[in-house]
């Protein structure tokens, strides 16, 4: 261990400044999506079964709801470009925007170079929740998604219902890829109604069970045309353990709603971002 320094409580004390201040991040017109929302009609619906996921196509414009039944569950939301799966969600740079959980009024981004929203949160019934005691919140973007390779690694088992297996298997039957050809389009998840973060001695990636109660709902816009993937992890409310069948897991429910015609006047999908991709040359 490296002996500290004499100053060392005093770099301690330097105070943190945010890394990237979002005031300037281009404001979703929640008052429209709201109105929007008010007139929409249901037209799909689609169950991910427990430790399986489904995949739904929601068009731009479209609210697409993740509810709760049958009992507390968490799920690992994928979404690309319904018209280029090279777009897709950026876990990382989401929470580098927002912080490290989301709730009503953030956004889900995509990866470089597209670099703009994909799906606004326009309702969630955890907004009560907070940041608990041991530092936990809900619905996070610091964890990836249970996979079979780290089980391998850790327990040197052969486990096929981990959230990347499922939303593999899940994008392959809705775009007719392979497995093979599906799994690398695969990517870091939202935790839709997982509670985690990150304890204060260790620094280690923690989850505790989860506070979703059946009813409960996290509810999105779409900016683009989305084709999304949702797994009902096999963790089930997390409380315990994944990368197994020991867990008591439960269904959750995907809802489209499309808005009444002109119910989004003046609205339209964002733009790719506007960088201008030369990297100096
Ligand atoms: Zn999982």
């Amino acid at each position: 261990m490296t002996k500290a320094p004499e100053d060392a409580e005093a770099r301690r004390a330097v105070a943190p400044v945010i890394c990237y201040p979002n005031e300037t991040l281009p404001r979703p017109d929640m008052a429209l999506y709201a109105a929007a929302r008010e007139g929409a009609r249901k037209v799909g619906e689609v169950l991910a079964e427990p430790r399986d996921a489904a995949a739904f196509r929601v068009e731009a414009g479209q609210f697409f709801r993740i509810t709760s039944v049958g009992g507390p569950q968490v799920g690992d939301l994928n979404l690309w470009n319904a018209h280029d799966l090279s777009e897709r969600f950026y876990s990382g740079k989401t929470r580098a925007l927002h912080g490290t959980h989301l709730s009503t009024g953030e956004r889900m981004w995509s990866c470089f170079p597209y670099l703009r929203p994909m799906a606004t949160i326009t309702g969630d019934t955890l907004d009560w929740y907070g940041i608990d005691g041991f530092g936990g919140s809900v619905h996070d973007v610091i964890g990836t998604r249970c996979d079979p390779y780290t089980g391998n690694l850790l327990s040197n088992v052969q486990y096929h219902h981990c959230c990347h297996s499922n939303l593999t298997r899940a994008l392959a039957d809705a775009t007719g890829l392979s497995l093979q050809e599906a799994e690398p389009h695969v990517h870091d998840v939202l935790n839709v109604f997982m509670c985690t973060g990150f304890t204060r001695d260790t620094g280690q990636y923690f989850m505790k069970a989860s506070p979703v109660r059946p009813g409960d709902y996290l509810e999105f816009m779409a900016e683009i045309d989305l084709l999304g993937a949702l797994s009902a992890c096999p963790g089930g409310d997390c409380s315990a353990e994944h990368t197994s069948d020991a867990a008591v897991c439960h269904p959750l429910l995907i809802e489209i709603f499309a808005p009444e015609e002109d119910a989004l006047e003046g609205w339209s999908s964002p733009p790719v971002n506007g960088y201008d991709r030369s990297h100096g040359r």
